[in-house]
């Protein structure tokens, strides 16, 4: 067992900052993982205890290769808890969370190996960081470019696909996940600083958690699995709008569709179906290309009926053959999705689809692109003229002298339509509302907000 040592005396330092403990057991690699967690510790400001008693709180870092080795470590844990009482515990034997908390259920917090940041987070939610004027000047939710109302949470990074048209892989490695506590203890800062819509983002968020085996997550009191649905689940009971990009139509992700039906999630996928011809979609080498996807959307829509799927394609890939063309603008008439988004294909250096034969003229591509848009443009408007007369819950974006900028549940910022109000008196940035539709057009509609009786404003006065 190695226990971290003591700070030594440091005349400058600022009264009271937080101690915490560390009790490192295993091997080198979990002697690393325990040297990169104290410095992250030590350049936010906390001190090293080097007894229990000293310690605001105490981090096992644990072992978990041999059952010996498990052994030693949960007396550890539990030496930490008589001595101390709040303790964290991380490293190999965390992702047998279960029985840890069947054994000690008052442990603070449980994180697997390396995951630094999730051990972070848990210190700083067990003791909070000493006030810093030098650090503090970043805000807790961290400097964001989007407005107050919304934020984007990246839950991975990195791609275990290899679409021939794209060197993301490449770019970013393979799918590297967040644990699901970490992207929650995020999300909850984010709530708490006035977030109302969490949008989702990733390479392939129907992935997610695959690379760590799922592993299990503490968060809320209780033990989560670092995966798709336990995610979307969490996130759901924010009591904010969430919203899923970049899912594949992979069969787990039914188990999102009750969420949706519930109000917990928006009911909305953005999915990047790229095209809906078996051979370009073989020859993109894209994920889920051999799933039945009508067939899906048909199950999620009787599942959810209010569920919007956006979608993005690219028309003139290397070998498309007007046949190929024809049988996506069929399946879009089938598919009735109600975003739609469309690219003409381009060479991207060092992707595969380059070398490919067949290149598509230019001409072709910019003629198919412009049948694909005014087609879906025609189920666009069919779709949203449906909803004129219908009440719905709109999120607002903008406010100026002319009205509200406002967005529905099925539109996401920048890439979707836009819902307008003209009596917007009293409507702030973030409002959430309800609105009665009185017009639409191809891609945004126009609504007048639900004005409450006056009765009502007064007897509730
Ligand atoms: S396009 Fe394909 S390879 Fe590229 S990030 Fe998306 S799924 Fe991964």
């Amino acid at each position: 067992m190695t226990q971290a040592p003591a700070d030594e005396e440091r005349p400058n330092q600022p009264e009271r900052s937080p101690r915490i403990g560390l009790v490192s057991l295993g091997c080198p690699k979990a002697l690393v993982d325990s040297e990169r967690i104290v410095t992250r510790l030590r350049a936010e400001g906390y001190e090293l205890s080097p007894s229990y008693e000293g310690a605001d709180a105490v981090v096992v870092n644990t072992c978990g290769f041999l059952n010996s080795a498990k052994e030693e470590s949960l007396q550890a844990i539990g030496e930490a808890l008589a001595e101390n009482g709040r303790v964290i515990v991380t490293g190999c034997l965390g992702v047998e969370a279960d029985r840890i908390r069947d054994q000690y259920p008052d442990v603070l917090a449980i994180t697997g190996p390396q995951a630094y940041d999730a051990v972070v987070e848990a210190v700083h939610e067990a003791v909070p960081r000493a006030h810093d004027p030098f650090m503090d000047l970043v805000p807790p939710q961290g400097v964001r470019f989007t407005p107050r109302h919304y934020a984007y949470l990246k839950i991975s990074e990195g791609c275990n696909h290899a679409c021939s048209f794209c060197i993301i892989p490449h770019l970013r490695g393979p799918l590297k996940s967040r644990p699901l506590s970490d992207v929650m203890r995020e999300a909850e800062r984010l709530v708490a600083a006035g977030v109302q819509e969490l949008l989702v983002i990733s390479q392939d968020t129907s992935a997610y958690g695959l690379d760590l085996g799922y592993a299990p997550s503490a968060w809320g009191g209780r033990t989560c699995e670092t995966r798709f649905t336990d995610l979307a689940e969490a996130l759901g009971s924010l009591g904010v709008w969430v919203r899923l990009h970049y899912v594949y139509p992979y069969p787990h992700v039914d188990g999102v569709l009750p969420l949706m039906a519930d109000g917990r999630v928006l009911p909305y996928l953005d999915i990047p179906f790229q095209h809906a011809s078996p051979r370009v979609l073989k020859a993109m080498r894209r994920p889920a290309h051999q799933e039945k996807t009508l067939q899906r959307l048909a199950d999620w829509r009787a599942s959810c009926p209010e569920l919007a799927v956006r979608s993005t394609f690219i028309v003139g890939f290397p070998g498309e053959s007007d046949e190929d063309f024809e049988a996506l603008l069929e399946w879009l008439s089938a598919a009735r999705l109600a975003r739609v988004g469309c690219f003409k294909y381009e060479d991207v250096d060092g992707a595969p689809a380059n070398a490919l034969p067949d290149q598509v003229p230019a001409a072709v591509k910019e003629e198919r692109y412009a049948r694909l848009m005014a087609h879906q443009q025609a189920i666009s408007a069919e779709i949203l003229e449906g909803r004129v007369g219908e009440t719905l819950e709109v999120i607002v974006d903008d406010v100026d002298a002319e009205g509200a900028i406002a967005r529905s549940h099925w539109d996401a910022p920048e890439i979707d339509g836009n819902v307008f109000i003209d009596e917007a008196a009293g409507l702030q940035p973030g409002d959430r509302v309800m609105v009665t539709v009185t017009d639409a057009s191809e891609y945004d509609l126009w609504a007048r907000p639900v004005r409450r009786p006056a009765c009502a404003d007064e007897s509730a006065a």
